[in-house]
């Protein structure tokens, strides 16, 4: 009979002695590649492990000729080896030879080996090495040979990740184990941020990875599913999804996945080749994560990661709590590294101490990106398979500005980004400076910066920036980071201690800008085909009044005695900003007849960030008590270019003619009825762009807090006039030119205006 000789708890067992002899570490590998290859009958064994530089080197042999190892390396991609690493799946071919990725290596003498069986060395998904058994004779290796050399292999892994095998390498093809890595994400928060990383939600740190008892194993993981699956079931039942912060959907699928009988099957076949519960789990949990890793179906990925979700929570039964590092005692210089994180997490952390953020998922408008703005930290999104790739404790940088990773960086990058960050620095001091002086252009013109904000961490922006209030208070954010839904009294308290922060500076209050991405986890999520089309915004305020209703007495008793702003989202008639009147209206009557004390003055406006608005300008700015635009909408449905797909969301450039021209024709409507207009999108805020608004005869922004430095300086280097005439020119585009984007940074440099 061919297969494990003495079955799979027995390799494990002679693996763990050898593991555990005082031998040299090449020592220990030869004697696990001869046990490997003499339990599974194989005539060759070997054991390839990644460098640094991506390449994979023969490590140890049986069978092969030995003075091939450490000589003998395949490139990524290269032969049946390369291919296993690449692919991060087991390999079994009765003819090896006749497979199109076989290389030929002489120095090894495996030409007379015709089966081949390789599975790949997996680490929380990442590819350590290959483990390779052959034979002479063709064979077919069975699902059980299969399933104990991937056991074996994730042995190998840990004994890697640990350092056994370091001193091994030749000077130049280190391991790739502590290699530098350089990450590329999505930019979320700008800054940069040296420190040293902190893990979310650490891995839990299994460190009795071969059973004594097989049979109890099998006890303990049927156990842990048990109650892992009534846990599910009484969130799910209980009905009270708010209250854990998961969303329903979410419980839903875990529900399905916790009952799937694939997964729990894996799980127990693992468990019978002798691995510890615990282990278990997490060598099918690597291979989902490898899958995941390589899955470029969203739908599928994001199953997996359910998957990846449900094994974290069964490890977590299995083996207690992670040992994490707690919040209020967060080391200096923390880098925090999670998959995914909700705003009110990131709130919970020290901020005196936190230098960055890296998430494997999040874009730049997902609301920790948000947050992460708001509390001045940078930080980098959609960073793939980072909570694998980094360690607690390795040294990360997070440069929030080009959206980029450095993990454990050597020492000329690092030093290169202490330059950025010395750079950066010295510039928000010269911001600094700045604060002191006014916002008025070279030639006198007053230009009003305000800053955007959302939550009451904000509001010390105001005077850290001299920002002459608030343009633009997202209403939405205490929404979204609370676990429930903000009763009347929650909102009116941060409405109080916003105006109060803001002393005697204006604030507008917009209406909640709900729906579309910006979903609440507590509110049922209406599907739709397309969401940012979709019933968002005003639209909901409109038919559930209630809801509308209650923010507006929030604002309207926490404004008592003093002028109020209230801005209405989404607006995209003005017969749709009419009846949103009409229901503030009414509410002033009512709280006027209950004789609480009103507003000193109530400014009701509009955002114009619906291009059907465009064409109803004159009425809407003759009723609306101001206007403000939404470039960030705006921009996406003028363009039919979604806001969040980066595919498209970059193609289009805004200093256009043509949405210059739309733009020009909003500053012309307002003035003609005397209607002040502001801009609050991003586009105002980026220092070009801002000019080119000015330009059309713009004079006031709310933005982020970090870009009225950049702003400031710009205008103050300005001269309208000789913009204005420029721009009129440019408009007229008497040489078709269509983007005005070279000619606005020519007439930059000509002026020295820094941009
Ligand atoms: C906008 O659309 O430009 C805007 C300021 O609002 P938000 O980004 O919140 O949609
Ligand atoms: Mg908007």
């Amino acid at each position: 009979m061919r297969g494990a000789l003495g079955g799979p708890g027995v390799l494990l067992r002679r693996l763990r002695e050898v593991m555990a002899a005082s031998i040299s570490p090449q020592e220990r590998l030869d004697r696990l590649v001869v046990l490997i290859a003499g339990n599974l009958v194989a005539e060759v064994c070997s054991v390839y492990v990644l460098r640094e530089d991506g390449s994979l080197e023969l490590y140890a042999t049986e069978g092969l000729n030995r003075e091939a190892v450490h000589l003998t390396t395949m490139r990524a991609g290269e032969g049946l080896v390369g291919l296993i690493a690449s692919e991060a799946e087991p390999l079994a071919l009765s003819d090896a030879q006749a497979h199109p990725s076989f290389s030929y290596r002489p120095e090894t003498g495996e030409e007379v080996y015709r089966s081949f069986l390789g599975v790949p060395i997996l680490r929380g998904g990442a590819v350590m090495g290959v483990l390779v058994i052959q034979n002479r004779a063709s064979r077919l290796y069975s699902e059980e040979e299969v399933e104990s050399l991937q056991t074996t292999a994730m042995l190998m892994a840990e004994m890697i990740a640990a350092g056994g095998l370091k001193s091994l390498a030749a000077p130049g093809a280190s391991i790739g184990l502590d290699r530098p890595i350089h990450g590329i994400g999505v930019a979320l928060a700008d800054g940069v941020g040296l420190g040293h990383a902190v893990l979310h939600e650490p891995r839990v740190a299994i460190t009795n990875l071969i059973a004594e008892n097989p049979a109890a194993e099998v006890g303990r993981l049927e156990a842990a599913i048990g109650e892992m699956r009534a846990s599910i079931d009484e969130l799910v039942e209980r009905g009270d999804v708010a209250h854990t912060g998961e969303h329903r959907d979410v419980l839903e699928t875990f529900r399905m996945f916790a009952h799937d009988q694939g997964w729990l099957r894996r799980m127990r076949e693992v468990v019978m080749t002798g691995l510890t519960a615990e282990a278990a789990v997490e060598r099918v949990q690597s291979d989902t994560r490898a899958k995941m890793l390589r899955q470029t179906d969203p739908y599928l990925r994001e199953r997996l990661h359910d998957l990846d979700d449900l094994a974290n929570r069964l490890l977590r039964t299995l083996v207690g709590k992670a040992n994490g590092v707690a919040r209020e005692n967060l080391p200096e210089n923390a880098i925090l590294v999670a998959r995914s994180m909700g705003p009110a997490a990131l709130l919970d952390y020290d901020r005196a101490h936190l230098r960055g953020l890296v998430l494997e998922e999040g874009g730049p408008t997902s609301h920790i990106a948000i947050v992460a703005r708001a509390l001045g930290i940078p930080a980098v999104g959609e960073v793939v398979n980072a909570t694998a790739l980094i360690e607690g404790g390795d040294a990360i940088i997070v440069d929030g500005q080009a959206g980029e990773v450095q993990i454990r960086p050597q020492p000329d990058v690092e030093n290169a980004y202490k330059d950025k960050a010395r750079l950066r620095a010295r510039k928000q001091k010269q911001y600094q400076k700045l604060k002191e002086l006014p916002a008025v252009t070279r030639d006198g013109v007053d230009i009003t910066l305000q800053i955007n904000a959302g939550l009451i961490v904000d509001m010390p922006n105001i005077e850290a920036t001299a920002a002459a209030g608030i343009g633009l208070f997202r209403t939405e954010l205490q929404f979204m980071v609370a676990q429930h839904m903000p009763t009347t009294a929650e909102q009116q308290a941060l409405y109080a201690a916003v105006l109060e922060a803001a002393a005697d500076l204006p604030v507008t209050f917009r209406t909640l800008d709900i729906g579309g991405d910006k979903v609440l986890p507590y509110m049922e999520r209406v599907e739709e085909e397309n969401p940012a089309l979709g019933w968002r915004a005003i639209r909901i305020g409109l038919d559930k009044p209630r809801l509308l209703r209650a923010q507006v007495r929030a604002m309207l008793r926490a404004g008592a005695g003093r002028d109020l702003k209230i801005m209405l989202p989404m607006v995209a008639t003005t017969d749709e900003f009419r009846r949103a009147r009409m229901i503030i209206r009414r509410e002033q009557v009512m709280l006027e007849k209950q004789g609480v004390t009103p507003p000193r003055d109530l400014r009701v406006g509009v955002m114009v960030e619906v291009p059907s608005l465009l064409f109803e300008l004159p009425e809407i700015a003759r009723e609306a008590d101001f206007l403000s635009i939404g470039t960030n909408d705006l921009m996406q449905f003028l363009f039919a270019a979604d806001r969040e797909n980066k595919r498209v969301a970059d193609r289009f450039d805004p200093l256009g003619v043509g949405p210059l021209r739309a733009l020009r024709r909003i500053v012309e409507a307002a003035a003609e009825t005397g209607c002040p207009v502001t801009v609050c999108g991003e586009m105002g805020g980026k220092p070009l762009e801002t000019m080119a608004l000015i330009g059309l005869g713009y004079r006031g922004f709310s933005m982020s807090a970090a870009s009225i430095g950049p702003v400031k300086a710009m205008l103050r280097a300005l001269d309208t006039a000789k913009l204005r005439e420029r721009m009129d020119w440019m408009l007229a585009s008497p040489e078709g030119v269509t983007n005005l984007r070279p000619q606005l940074a020519a007439f930059a440099t000509e002026f020295k205006v820094p941009v």
